[in-house]
């Protein structure tokens, strides 16, 4: 039985104020029969700090980015062994937002992923279509090279102890949540590629769906077969959203 996730990316959200009143509030207000695993993933500016809010609580630290290399000349990155030293367990990887804005690439995305998961850190890998490439048919082979990219690279037990997080982009933001069905169909695509390699990475690995999730929708969602919680934008911003979405799990 996978453990379901709820991991909160704050993107480029917060204040010193918000995010103390964020933290008390999701401290608060987890239920004591709560289930799902709690991750927050605030700015790298914010890490040190939110990791004081919530020491002593079951929520853990997520970081949105990592850099590839470990030490050296590469301006305003931020290292993995640096994420860790604050507490840092996971880490956000090729968020489509990463793909889209900053021009991270499969390549690029893969390294990152090798050097955070040497390090102990989970990878919170995004995959996921753009509406041209759903409505060109294209989904599963868009998912597909994007995970591919970490398989040919490292091949299939670098995924084991992994998450991925389905995240169509144009479920990003937008209010449109994939259906149920939609997100379970692509789910249930990852979870098959990785079987044929690997029975039991695949049978593992916890896949969430990302995508304009809320209170509302969470629990539906959470119900399918292969989806295994959800990575959070806009409603982890508030702490009574986000509440519901950890009690959707239970
Ligand atoms: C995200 O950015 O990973 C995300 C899923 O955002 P939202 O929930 O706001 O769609």
């Amino acid at each position: 039985m996978r453990q379901v996730i709820v991991a909160g990316n704050w993107k480029l959200n917060g204040t010193l104020q918000s995010i103390t009143d964020l933290i008390s509030g999701i401290k608060a207000g987890l239920s004591e029969d709560n289930k799902a695993k709690v991750i927050v993933c605030p700015v790298s500016i914010h890490i040190g700090k939110v990791a004081k809010l919530i020491d002593g609580s079951v929520i853990e630290l997520g970081a949105q980015n990592a850099c590839d290399q470990l030490a050296g000349a590469f301006t305003g990155e931020v290292s993995v062994n640096m994420l860790k030293e604050y507490g840092v367990q996971h880490v956000i990887l090729g968020h489509s937002e990463r793909r889209a804005i900053y021009g991270e690439t499969d390549e690029l995305i893969a390294a990152k992923f090798k050097t955070a998961k040497d390090a102990g850190l989970t990878p919170i890998l995004c995959v996921g279509e753009t509406l041209e490439e759903r409505e060109a048919g294209d989904t599963e082979n868009v998912v597909a090279t994007q995970l591919d990219a970490i398989i040919n690279a490292h091949g299939v037990a670098a995924l084991d102890g992994a998450i991925i997080a389905y995240e169509p982009v144009w479920a990003i933001g937008t209010g449109k949540t994939a259906t149920p069905e939609q997100a379970q169909e692509i789910h249930q695509f990852i979870r098959q590629k990785l079987a044929a390699l690997d029975a039991a990475v695949a049978e593992k690995i916890q896949i969430l769906y990302g995508g304009s999730v809320n209170g509302g929708n969470a629990k539906e969602l959470f119900a399918k077969p292969d989806i295994d919680g959800g990575l959070i934008g806009g409603a982890s911003l508030k702490a009574d959203e986000f509440l519901k979405i950890c009690t959707a799990a239970n």
